[in-house]
């Protein structure tokens, strides 16, 4: 094992190197300028040390509320918009129910 291997081992965040197979390491996937996967080693957290495998994250809650803003395209999966579907399904399920037995109950079924 190589001295700067040997100094890394162990620290939080190093490099997750299989020594002589590279082809067995985790690669870091993250997009490039050139839109193709980026093929370097991953560090702990799954980003090599160029697409945010140093990084330990945001810790100010303005900075994770920034990350938040950044990252959300338009809501449509938030919990308050999931929940805005569950309730107008449930409300189309009950109009329909009821109109359905209107239209029973007065021989027009
Ligand atoms: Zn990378």
């Amino acid at each position: 094992m190589s001295e700067s291997l040997s100094i890394r081992a162990g620290v939080p965040g190093a490099m997750i190197k299989t020594e002589g197979k590279a082809h067995a390491s985790k690669k870091c996937g993250a997009k490039t300028r050139d839109g193709d996967p980026c093929k370097n080693w991953a560090m702990t957290n799954g980003r090599c040390r160029m697409h945010g495998g140093k990084s330990t994250g945001a810790k100010t809650l303005e900075g994770r509320e920034r990350i938040r803003k950044a990252r959300t395209k338009h809501g449509r999966y938030s919990a308050e918009a999931i929940e805005n579907r569950r309730l107008f399904r449930a409300f189309l399920h009950y109009t329909n129910d009821l109109i359905a037995k209107i239209t029973d109950d007065m021989g027009l079924g």
